[in-house]
């Protein structure tokens, strides 16, 4: 997998980062060049959320495309009540990363809507969107900066004592702890190099200290070693309690617990319910299911 470390001054660092990490690297070097951001409309207030608590999410009927003739999206509706889990799983291609690129509103749909508390991304400024949203990507981005910058990265201006206290929550405050420099500890190319499990701990501390109400889950692709696996899992439902979260989910062990998980295919929703449900029903999870009990955990 593709690791990146940018300077921190580097221009645009933090619009980038987001997007990195929802996107495959390549392809959006290419499409930097000829992308410009998506504006605020003309006189857009911030997002309004009632302090201390999860809003609802909705998609309705949303229609996308990158380019004008491949739509990706085909009316995709489904919401997440306040402080619920939804998963997403489906084939490589379906369109599930691209819902999560939407929600950060790093394009425009081109039919439909998406609200958060009921109010349409396009009327309200990005800035306050992204404020309330926190991802743990697929792979993390590390500055080349001590670990604790790294982790108060999440919320600048956060106190040497909060940060430990979110690396702990992330169980990666022992590992931290036993390198020479501690939380000094130089990280990126020209430090030390931390695993994929690593990283997303340090992902999901960055995400703990900036307490957003809506969460993102980018699950990774390449496969940790299980039991790293099933704690970090562990780590990020601990993580998800309360808040509203979307889950793009590789392997079908991550989404048992959702509250509701969709099965997205050509960028349509063909199934949904829970994961009890939607075996009963004996469709496409199901299939998926049994095929991924027979191979082990191989993605999905
Ligand atoms: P995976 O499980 O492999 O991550 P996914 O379901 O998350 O797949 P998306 O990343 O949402 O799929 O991509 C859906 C489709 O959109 C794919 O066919 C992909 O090639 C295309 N796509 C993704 N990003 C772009 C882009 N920036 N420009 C053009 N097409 C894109």
């Amino acid at each position: 997998m593709i690791q990146l470390y940018i300077p921190l001054n580097f221009f645009g660092v933090i619009y980038r980062e987001i997007k990195q990490n929802l996107t495959d690297l390549d392809k959006m070097f290419t499409l930097m060049d000829r992308e410009r951001e998506v504006a605020d409309a003309p006189g857009a207030e911030p997002l309004v959320l009632s302090h201390g608590s999860s809003p609802a999410l909705r998609f309705e009927d949303v229609h996308f495309a990158y380019e004008a003739d491949r739509p990706i999206l085909r009316g995709v509706s489904f919401e997440i009540p306040a402080g619920k889990t939804v998963a997403v799983v489906g084939p490589s291609g379906a369109g599930k990363s691209t819902l999560a690129r939407l929600l950060f509103r790093f394009y425009d749909i081109q039919q439909g809507r998406i609200t958060i508390a009921g109010q349409a991304l396009q009327s309200v400024t990005q800035a306050s969107v992204r404020e309330a949203l926190g991802i743990v990507p697929q792979d993390t981005v590390l500055f080349n900066d001590t670990v604790a910058y790294n982790i108060a990265y999440g919320r600048p201006g956060a106190t040497q004592q909060e940060v430990e206290q979110a690396a702990r929550a992330a169980h990666i405050h022992d590992f931290i702890a036993s390198t020479p420099k501690g939380y000094d500890t130089m990280v990126g190319e020209r430090g030390l190099k931390l695993s994929g499990g690593e990283k997303q701990r340090v992902a999901i501390a960055r995400t703990l200290l900036k307490n957003p109400p809506i969460l993102v889950f980018d699950e990774a692709t390449s496969a940790l070693d299980s039991a790293n696996e099933r704690a970090i899992q562990a780590e990020l439902r601990s993580v998800a309690r309360g808040k509203t979260t979307l889950v793009i989910a590789h392997r079908l062990s991550t989404v048992v617990d959702a509250h509701q998980i969709l099965v997205m295919d050509g960028g349509r929703i063909v199934e949904r319910g829970t994961h009890a449900e939607l075996l009963a029903a004996g469709g496409r999870y199901a299939q998926m299911w049994a095929l991924q009990q027979n191979s082990g955990q191989k993605p999905v």
